[in-house]
């Protein structure tokens, strides 16, 4: 069977070159006789992949000196609530809703202190970005917003003025789809399971003066979610996702090897926007998001009917094209075209919506 046209929002494709390389040392990992799966994570060979993972991660973002990085577990998900448990130390923060995922982490942090709805775009049904409509209060712990709207194929281009309030934002569908300016962001965390590896890790980069001596919610917090204790741990206060952390270390030399973020940056707009010009010339499919809020990686659409919609997933898989149905809370059909993702995945995919169409008109 050929390797899939995989669309799919997450997990999703992980480039051919790394599964080949993890395959050649799936039993003797440099002749250690075993594979990493079955090695200490307190081993001198495991110390070394973790270290290179993260020596690699912090030159392809340029992530500065005055960061931790963090390698945990519990998903993008967890964090939801490790932010507030961690930083809301007046209990007071402020949230952009611009659709599923920042809605989610809204609620959680509802449950710790006061989480003021700062914008949201819901009354359009998440079509776009929200945006500040009043300077940030300067007294709030942070403003929090999700860049990159999985579900509903959005991206902020344009990250908000918070005044001297760190930013924290969820990155996980856009985590190196592109250069980003991590000085600009007081925390940064992301799934990995999009563009950096298989599911299991999230990898959370927080700025030094953030960490305080202890969690902002004290000694309740759960030992493995104080940010402080993980960073002085080296991400090892317990057993890690020893075998996730190695295969984004391959990620993360393959991108580099590739040319780097600016060079993903290139790929992925240039991938999403064959896709965004054929949607806004067609007659049978809709684009979902509005032009300025496009998503470099997630592209939502839909057909005239759920019955088409489910047609046209079931005519895809005759073609190998997977994973292009949409997130179940907004239905219609969705490609996610992330770094793993080849130009030919395109190809395929809009031969197939020129054929669709054509049958359908
Ligand atoms: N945030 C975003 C932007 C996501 O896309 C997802 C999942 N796709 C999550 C959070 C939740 O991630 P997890 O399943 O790793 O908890």
């Amino acid at each position: 069977m050929p390797r899939a046209f995989n669309f799919s929002a997450g997990p999703s494709a992980i480039p051919e070159e790394v599964l080949r390389e993890a395959a050649a040392e799936m039993l003797d990992y440099k002749g250690s006789g075993m594979s990493v799966m079955e090695m200490s994570h307190r081993s001198q060979a495991y110390q070394a992949i973790i270290d290179d993972a993260e020596a690699t991660l912090r030159r392809i973002m340029a992530i500065p000196d005055n960061y931790r990085v963090l390698f945990m577990q519990g998903g993008a998900t967890l964090q939801f609530a490790a932010v507030p448990m961690n930083l809301m130390r007046g209990r007071h923060a402020g949230y952009l809703v611009s659709g599923n995922w920042s809605k989610k982490a809204w609620l959680e942090a509802c449950k710790y202190g006061q989480a003021d709805v700062l914008a949201s775009s819901e009354d359009t049904s998440f079509d776009r970005v929200p945006t500040l409509a009043s300077p940030v209060d300067q007294g709030l712990d942070y403003v929090y917003l999700c860049q990159n709207e999985t579900v509903y194929g959005t991206m902020y281009h344009d990250l908000p003025d918070t005044g001297g309030v760190p930013l924290v934002a969820d990155l996980s569908s856009m985590f190196l789809s592109c250069p980003v300016d991590v000085s600009r962001y007081g925390l940064i965390f992301a799934g990995v399971q999009k563009n950096a590896g298989p599911a299991g890790n999230t990898i959370v980069i927080v700025r030094d003066d953030l960490l305080g001596d202890v969690p902002a919610l004290g000694d309740v917090v759960p030992t493995y979610m104080g940010y402080r204790l993980q960073a002085s741990k080296g991400s090892m206060y317990n057993t890690p996702n020893t075998w996730g952390i190695y295969l984004c270390g391959k990620v993360f030399h393959w991108i580099e090897e590739s040319g780097g973020l600016v060079a993903m940056r290139e790929r992925n707009w240039k991938k999403v926007n064959r896709l965004y010009d054929y949607l806004d010339q067609s007659a049978l499919f809709s684009p979902l998001a509005q032009g300025p809020s496009r998503s470099i990686a997630n592209v939502t659409f839909r057909a005239p009917s759920p019955e088409l919609d489910a047609a046209f997933v079931a005519g895809a898989a005759e073609r190998n094209i997977v994973g292009i149905k949409g997130h179940r809370v907004l239905g219609g059909l969705r490609a996610s075209c992330y770094n793993a993702v080849p130009a030919k995945a395109i190809d395929a995919l809009l031969a197939y919506m020129a054929d669709f169409e054509s049958t359908r008109a």
